[in-house]
Parts: structure tokens; C-alpha cells; sequence
């Protein structure tokens, strides 16, 4: 597994006032799975992603990546995984806006300790495996939302990740640019093996998923194969 989240328990604040964004909630998320996670605002999906990237820490029960249980490592071990071995796509995409496309995706490359030209070489690869060459040398300001999307995603891929982590990435986009991000997502787990876990609100994203975990307040209420009308949604939009 890459991912196992094992009876995960998290409450923000303390007393009456105290609330439990994650209810015992446990996940296995296997080396080429995408697995979509949705549920109503609140419902604690982006809690579940802090915590299964180390952004956050549980108050019972555990996070393991890649067999590395999180609340085991000492911080710098824990900031190395973090760095080498997660990638997140938040909604708002943190794109650099003084650095162009290329350097956006070779940074965290080089602040793992990459001399800067291999670590373009590795980038403008990554961006020519993705359909993203020409826009290497773009700053974001002079990119379509869509655009910034996957190079946001670009940069959470990079290097030897083995776990994408997603909050909503396709929040702002229309659909057409929308399905682009799922399939990049898509073809890194397929290719790359990489394991996914994607937030969305959208029944034809989560269709692209091999599982569905829906969320409500903070506890797994369902877990499908993708829903048959995303599917049907989706080849209807092929023909
Ligand atoms: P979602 O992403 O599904 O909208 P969240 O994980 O952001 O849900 O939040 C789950 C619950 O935890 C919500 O009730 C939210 O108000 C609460 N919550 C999240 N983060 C904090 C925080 N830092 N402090 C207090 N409450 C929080
Ligand atoms: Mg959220």
C-alpha cells in the first residue's frame, strides 16, 4: 500500500465548542489506484488529505506511507518524505508567479538537493511526457487557468513521487479543461504507477477514479466503483 490511513481520528478545537473532522475513518490507497474522495462541505475531505500528507497529525489511531507510519518519523525524516515522496495539487494552485512553468516544476527538485540543470532536464521532460512543452517557458500570468492546473500538477508529480494528493484541482476550471487534469492524474497511475487521492464535487471526475469514497461528517458512509451514471456521462461525452 502507499497510502493506509488505520482508524483515523481528528477533532479541531477542544470542549463544547470541539468538532470530530474525521470520525475513525480508515483507507488503503494501492500503487496505481485513483481513488476519489467526495462528501458535502464539512464532511472532513480536506482534513483526510492533510493528514494522509503529513500537513497535519491525528489524535488517534495512524497514517502510513509507503509503510512509513507518519507519527513515528522524526521531523526532518518526516519533511523528506514529505518532499521526495508526496505531491499535492491544492485548489488554489500555489504556482510561483516570478518563476515560468519549468521552474516552477524543477523547484522542488532542486530544493531536494538536484544541481539546477539536471533538474530542468527532468522538468522540461516531465512537461514534454505531459503535452506541456510549450509552455515551458510561460509565468503563470500568461497561462489559462487550465494551464496552471497542469502545471501544478506537473510539479506534484515530479521526480519519484508515489502519492498525488488533490483537493478540488479542477475547482475553477470549465469541464473541458477539467478533463484534461483527471487524465493527466489518470495516465500517472497507469504509467507510473502512482497512487491518487483526488477530492472533487464532480460526478463525472470521480469517474475516472477505480474507487469512490464518500465522506460525511467525518466518517466513510459509502465506497463504490465509480457511480454507472458518471461512467455513461462520460463515454456519452466521447462518441
Ligand atoms: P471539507 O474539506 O470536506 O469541506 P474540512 O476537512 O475542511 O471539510 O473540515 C471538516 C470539519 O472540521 C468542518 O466542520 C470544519 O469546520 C472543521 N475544521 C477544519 N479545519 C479546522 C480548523 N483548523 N479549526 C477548527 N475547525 C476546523
Ligand atoms: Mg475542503
Amino acid at each position: 500500500m502507499i497510502l493506509e490511513l488505520r482508524a483515523v481520528t481528528r477533532r479541531h478545537g477542544t470542549g463544547a465548542s470541539s468538532v470530530t473532522a474525521l470520525d475513525a475513518v480508515d483507507l488503503r490507497v494501492a500503487p496505481g489506484e485513483l481513488v476519489a474522495v467526495m462528501g458535502p462541505s464539512g464532511s472532513g475531505k480536506s482534513t483526510l488529505l492533510h493528514l494522509a500528507g503529513g500537513l497535519d497529525s491525528p489524535d488517534a489511531g495512524e497514517v502510513a506511507v509507503d509503510g512509513q507510519v507518519l507519527g513515528t518519523l522524526r521531523p526532518r525524516q518526516l519533511a523528506a518524505l514529505r518532499r521526495r515522496s508526496i505531491g499535492y495539487v491544492f485548489q488554489q494552485l500555489n504556482l510561483i508567479p516570478s518563476l515560468t512553468a519549468v521552474e516552477n516544476v524543477m523547484l522542488p527538485r532542486e530544493l531536494d538537493g538536484r544541481p539546477t540543470g539536471r533538474a530542468r532536464r527532468e522538468a522540461l521532460a516531465l512537461l514534454d511526457e505531459l503535452g506541456l512543452a510549450e509552455l515551458a517557458d510561460r509565468f503563470p500570468d500568461d497561462m489559462s487557468g487550465g494551464q496552471m492546473q497542469r502545471v501544478a500538477i506537473a510539479r506534484a508529480v515530479v521526480g519519484e513521487r508515489r502519492l498525488i494528493l488533490a483537493d478540488e484541482p479542477t475547482g475553477a476550471l470549465d469541464s473541458h479543461s477539467g478533463e484534461d487534469v483527471l487524465r493527466l492524474l489518470r495516465g500517472r497511475c497507469d504509467d507510473a504507477g502512482v497512487a491518487a487521492v483526488l477530492v472533487t464535487h464532480d460526478a463525472r471526475h470521480a469517474g475516472w477514479a477505480d474507487r469512490v469514497v464518500f465522506l460525511r461528517d467525518g466518517r466513510v458512509v459509502d465506497e463504490t466503483a465509480p457511480l454507472p451514471a458518471a461512467e455513461s456521462l462520460l463515454t456519452a461525452g466521447a462518441e
